[in-house]
């Protein structure tokens, strides 16, 4: 073959490969467009993932109609004229490769009118090759619609993901757009449907509200703005918010760093922010985190890559042990409460035991560090009360798994019951007995296909987050079936019409967003996924520990544990209580 120069357009589509990559590269581009050229409302509408089109629509200043197809020229920009300005970007495009690029391997159609001009005007390219060219009314800004992305190149149609990953793709940019932008109103719809939406009120924690929902916003504490000297010469301020310990994911994708407005990927950063949690997260848990670091632009190289989603600090390193120390003081700071409650009933505990105080004390709240008091030689229920084993030491039957008769003396630490039993003690865990206890009852109606319901009154509305929203939409048949009635109230809102009637007592919303949230945990992959949610419907409307019960409540609760058929363990698989025989108490008190 004879050496020649690529014509223009093939050049155009070889280089779309590290520019337009797929669906959310486009979002992404004209986005920054948008935001580039003023805009303060943008509109992101996306059919089919991206693959049918993505229209995105802005109010910024437009482009003049001697200029339109200029913009469409590789290279062609109007916010970098000479190599120095490189050195201090402060603009999210500069390369004058975007609007060419995706032109290149779609069929595109713009209406912009710039301000200032009486009309508007509308191109239409495919290939990147143009194809009408007329006036139209339009308001002041520009829409972009990208149809048919990849026609051309259908070598990069087969290298896009499913339509939910390359959602997913597209939902991110906006998201992280819309946090690094709150003054500007973003609305992203998928196939006419709203998937998110911001108010341009200025607020970031709104915006965070948006996107992960109100129960996740609580858990954020706000970095107090601070100004560190990195070095002589690199000075950084940042900002943003950092998640309690309380919330964390499997991966890395919820910390979001921004420089000067941009979003970016760095690997050392996020390691920083990572590091800021050493010891307060699980092992293998990445927290939430949203930092927005501002330095001069000239210290900043964004010109690493064509995406420009690589940054390069100039000076000596990134600004690493600044991230680091923010994030970490944040959390210290809101953490002294929590652990000055943890060192007192530590020292309680070494000033009483033993002693029924502290080994209360140490369990009532909480049971993942449950263990027996071996110093009081109470011990679990299964050692000596395992209804298998022939022990006949303590001379009790049980009568197969079921719990024999108990009278009610009282309550301890408002946790525990405290019962007597034919044949000794019994240290009845109250909320782990009443989640039995609706569990099994739940449990009954569900498989028996009659779930007693109570409609409310006046519905409960519940906002939730987009994915949580698509949650709940794919599983309302699945709600109804185990007695909570929910519709679609709004793009993220749900209405809960009635609510099982075991707990109509609880806060419909509570018990919801209580599903919701466990269902999101990676963890949770439950095989069945009704009772599953009948589990957690019971854990969270059981009576808690911390709340005094009279003795009526308390007797219920004996009698009706008494007639649970599995009444040795909570749905989890927690004792529900811990028993002590006549024998054991005189062995304690030294008689035998
Ligand atoms: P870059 O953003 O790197 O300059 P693009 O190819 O993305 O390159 O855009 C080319 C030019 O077209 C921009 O410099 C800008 O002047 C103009 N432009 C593109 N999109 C818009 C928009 N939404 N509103 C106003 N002007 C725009
Ligand atoms: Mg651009």
């Amino acid at each position: 073959m004879m050496i020649q120069v690529l014509s223009e357009q093939l050049a155009s589509q070889i280089a779309a490969g590290e520019v337009v990559e797929r669906p959310s590269s486009v979002v992404k581009e004209l986005v920054e467009n948008a935001i580039d050229a003023g805009a303060t409302t943008i509109n992101i509408d996306v059919r089919e993932a991206g693959r049918k089109s993505i229209q995105i629509a802005d109010n910024g200043s437009g482009i003049s109609a001697a200029e339109i197809e200029t913009a469409f020229l590789r290279h062609a920009t109007s916010k970098l004229r000479e190599i120095e300005d490189l050195n201090a970007i402060r603009t999210l495009g500069f390369r004058g490769e975007a609007l060419a690029t995706v032109a290149a391997v779609s069929q595109l159609t713009i209406i912009s009118r710039a301000a200032g001009e009486a009309y508007g005007t509308r191109l239409t390219l495919e290939g990147g090759i143009k194809v009408s060219r007329d006036t139209s009314g339009a308001p002041q800004g520009t829409v972009i619609s990208v149809e048919n992305l990849f026609y051309n190149v259908p070598a990069r149609l087969k290298f896009l993901k499913s339509d939910q990953t390359e959602k997913r793709l597209i939902d991110d940019f906006v998201t992280r757009y819309a946090l690094a932008y709150p003054q500007i109103r973003f609305r992203l719809t998928h196939n006419g449907r709203i998937t998110f939406q911001s108010s341009g009120n200025g607020s970031v924690l709104d915006v965070l509200v948006a996107i992960y929902g109100p129960e996740v916003a609580r858990q954020l504490l706000e970095i107090e703005p601070v100004e560190t000297a990195q070095s002589a010469s690199q000075h950084v301020r940042i900002t943003g918010f950092a998640g309690t310990p309380a919330v964390h994911w499997s991966n890395r994708s919820h910390i979001a760093l921004f420089v000067n407005g941009r979003w970016i990927k760095d690997n050392r950063l996020t390691y920083a922010v990572i590091q800021a949690y050493h010891t307060l997260l699980p092992t293998g848990r990445y927290p939430l985190a949203v930092l927005f670091l501002e330095l001069p632009p000239e210290e900043v190289d964004v010109n690493v890559h064509p995406t420009k989603i690589e940054v390069r600090f100039r000076g000596d390193k990134a600004p690493f042990g600044a991230v680091q120390r923010v994030v970490r003081e944040t959390l210290v700071a809101d953490a002294p409460i929590r652990q000055m409650s943890a060192w007192n009933v530590g020292s309680q505990l070494e000033a009483m035991t033993p002693g029924w105080e502290g080994a209360l004390d140490n369990h009532a709240f909480g049971r993942a560090d449950a263990q027996p008091q071996t110093e009081l030689g109470l011990t679990w229920a299964d050692s000596e009360f395992e209804p298998t084993s022939e022990n006949g030491q303590a001379g009790m039957s049980l009568g197969g798994e079921k719990l024999p008769i108990m009278r009610v003396v009282g309550q301890i630490g408002a946790a525990y019951i405290i019962t007597e039993g034919p044949d000794g003690l019994f240290l009845i865990d109250q909320q782990a007995a009443h989640e039995r206890i609706l569990f099994d009852k739940y449990v009954g109606q569900w498989q028996a296909s009659k779930v007693d319901i109570k409609t409310l009154s006046v519905g409960t509305a519940v906002t939730v987050s987009p994915t949580q929203a698509d949650w709940i939409t794919q599983q309302l048949p699945l709600l109804a079936e185990i007695g909570f009635q929910v519709e679609p109230f709004g793009p993220q809102t749900f209405m809960v019409r009635a609510v099982p009637e075991l707990v109509s007592g609880e806060d419909a919303a509570r018990l919801l967003l209580a599903m919701v949230t466990c269902v999101e945990r990676p963890s949770n992959k439950p095989t069945n996924l009704a009772q599953f949610l009948i589990e957690v419907v019971s854990e969270h409307a059981a009576i808690r520990a911390g709340q005094s019960l009279t003795t009526a409540q308390m007797t219920q609760v004996v009698q009706q544990l008494e007639n649970c058929a599995d009444p040795m363990t909570d749905p989890q698989g927690n004792p529900t209580f811990i028993y002590l025989s006549v024998a054991q108490l005189a062995r304690e008190f030294g008689r035998i």
